[in-house]
């Protein structure tokens, strides 16, 4: 069984939907609350382990209710959470969104994820030294993942960043870690000024550059390749990348090649974008498999 080492937030997610922005001194009456497990690390977590990884989830939750949730939303999807530690009289992360007016707008509040340190990664390091990969994004503090690329690096062990959200990073962070997972975006700000074509040539079959529904590029023998996404009708791309990082992570353990890698993970980030939330959609082992045929 493949081992993954997810370091990185797991939060709540807390979704109003009314059928108007409220203005400044405005209070309004919202048609729905959805409260969903999200967070980008605890989502990869999720998603690397539906696809059948041994996960194991390395962050930081407040005492809260939301904390216990977080902690029996892993559980219940298999990611082991002995080092998921509870943080005393601190907030766990929350994400507050309003749905209106066909868009949404967030305000993300990082509580514990902003308190992941160097001694949780300590802590948790016989773990994170068994891993076949440890997975990274950047919604923990960057002097964390900073530590984190440094000790694996150190130890030989691989490491698949996803930088998102976009944050100016460290150039010799792209050189240590074994895998980077840009969208368009993200891509531009850690080369500022770059053709995605100039960043894909320079990291030949170490970038992976999503492109929504234009699939995947990366470049190989001096070429820039794309791989096609699968054609779907999306109800809602939350989580996409997530399902995308981990379902590749996944491949590249089991020994797949990188293009078959690629169109696993395009797969099962395909069928993600057919349901709504982040999670919600995120395939099962047996699901891909189906869609790959
Ligand atoms: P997010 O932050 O919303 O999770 P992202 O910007 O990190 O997304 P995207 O490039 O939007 O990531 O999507 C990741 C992958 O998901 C794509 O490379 C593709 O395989 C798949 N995907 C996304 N949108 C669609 C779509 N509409 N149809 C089919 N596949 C999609």
């Amino acid at each position: 069984m493949v081992k993954i080492a997810v370091i990185g937030s797991c939060s709540i997610d807390l979704t109003v939907e009314a059928g108007k922005r409220p203005a400044a001194g405005e209070t309004i009456i919202g048609s729905r609350l959805i409260v969903s497990p999200g967070g980008k690390g605890a989502n990869q977590a999720v998603a690397a382990a539906r696809l059948g990884a041994q996960v194991h989830m390395i962050g930081c939750v407040g005492d809260d209710a939301y904390g216990t949730m977080i902690i029996n939303n892993l559980k219940t999807n298999n990611v082991d959470t002995g080092y998921v530690s509870v943080l005393p009289g601190q907030n766990s992360g929350t994400a507050h969104i309003t749905l209106a007016e066909g868009d949404n707008s967030i305000i993300v509040i990082k509580g514990a994820n902003d308190l992941v340190m160097p001694k949780h990664i300590d802590t948790a390091w016989n773990v994170i030294a068994a891993a076949d990969l440890v997975m990274l994004q950047h919604e923990i503090p960057l002097p964390t993942i900073d530590y984190i690329i440094g000790k694996c690096a150190a130890a030989g062990i691989s490491v698949l960043l996803n930088p998102a959200p976009v944050q100016p990073v460290p150039s010799e962070w792209l050189d240590k870690v074994t895998y980077v997972t840009p969208n368009e975006h993200e891509a531009e700000a850690l080369y500022p000024g770059k053709t995605s074509e100039e960043i894909l040539l320079m990291q030949e079959e170490r970038f992976f550059m999503t492109l929504g529904k234009a699939g995947v590029a990366y470049a190989k023998n001096g070429k820039v390749h794309t791989v096609p996404a699968f054609v779907v009708n999306a109800q809602d791309t939350t989580g996409a990348g997530d399902t995308f990082n981990s379902a590749f992570a996944v491949a590249r353990c089991e020994g797949r090649s990188l293009d078959d890698s690629i169109r696993f993970a395009n797969a099962a980030a395909a069928l993600s974008v057919q349901k709504l939330g982040a999670q919600g959609g995120m395939p099962y082992l047996k699901d891909v498999e189906r869609m790959l045929g």
